[in-house]
């Protein structure tokens, strides 16, 4: 999978999709990185990309033709463009799972107060990372890009790694224990050490929907 990123800020990605998983993946192959700066499309010398809003308010609008052109540098046949954007639908899991089938993604980062409207009929979505505002799309993009990253095959060690997590399956996942056994007088679960694959299997399921029944409830009523 490639994913090309619209950013004013090309400078926020490396540190953090270059480490880890995500830069593992970069090196195996399975995932290429871009970056596209609008300013690099700007039409004056101060490469301006920004300008005040119509009817007045305040704060600066990313102008639609410097992104308009940032975005066409990048999209080819089959590529899905997605928007960042708090006025988006909700990303989650069953988006990354949507958006980890496509060959190639171009994330748009807003900054200021936003795009130019017009821009987002370019884009063949908008997503929100959550109900909160942020300075600029960059977070919400490396988020999208680390939750799709990770479910390309081949990227997590284990086949099965990404299936049994939280919200696969419509639970939030078990608890996990590792040693010490007793850890300041706190025991790991008996059935955890019983070597019974089936007894684990077990109360890992039923740990998973007390969590959920607990903290999410919500969830609950979808699941299987
Ligand atoms: N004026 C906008 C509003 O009230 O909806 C907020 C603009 S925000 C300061 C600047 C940029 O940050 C947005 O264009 C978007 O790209 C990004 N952003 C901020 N919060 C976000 C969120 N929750 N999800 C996705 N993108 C977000």
């Amino acid at each position: 999978m490639r994913i090309d990123v619209v950013t004013l800020f090309p400078e926020m990605f490396e540190p953090v999709l270059g480490a880890s998983i995500t830069g593992r993946a970069r090196t195996r192959g399975l995932l290429e990185l871009g970056t596209v700066n609008p300013r690099d499309f700007a039409a004056d010398r101060h490469r301006t990309v920004d300008d005040r809003p119509f009817g007045g308010g305040a704060g600066m609008v990313l102008m639609a033709e410097p992104l308009h052109r940032a975005i066409k540098s990048v999209r080819r046949p089959g590529s899905r463009v997605v928007c960042l954007t708090p006025r988006g639908p909700r990303f989650d899991a069953a988006a990354a799972r949507r958006l980890a089938r496509e060959e190639h993604l171009v994330l748009v980062c807003g900054r200021y107060e936003g795009l130019d409207e017009r821009v987002l009929r370019l884009c063949d979505e908008e997503v929100s990372i959550g109900d909160f505002v942020l300075t600029g799309g960059e977070l919400p993009a490396m988020m999208v890009a680390d939750a799709v990253a990770r479910l390309i095959p081949g990227v997590l060690k284990k086949a099965d790694a990404a299936a049994c997590e939280s919200f696969e399956g419509g639970l939030l996942e078990h608890p996990h224990y590792t040693r010490p056994r007793v850890w300041r007088g706190r025991k790991v679960p008996e059935a955890l050490l019983s070597g019974d694959h089936e007894r684990i299997a077990e109360w890992r399921r039923c740990a998973a929907r007390r969590v959920t029944r607990r903290r999410r409830p919500d969830l609950l009523k979808t699941s299987t």
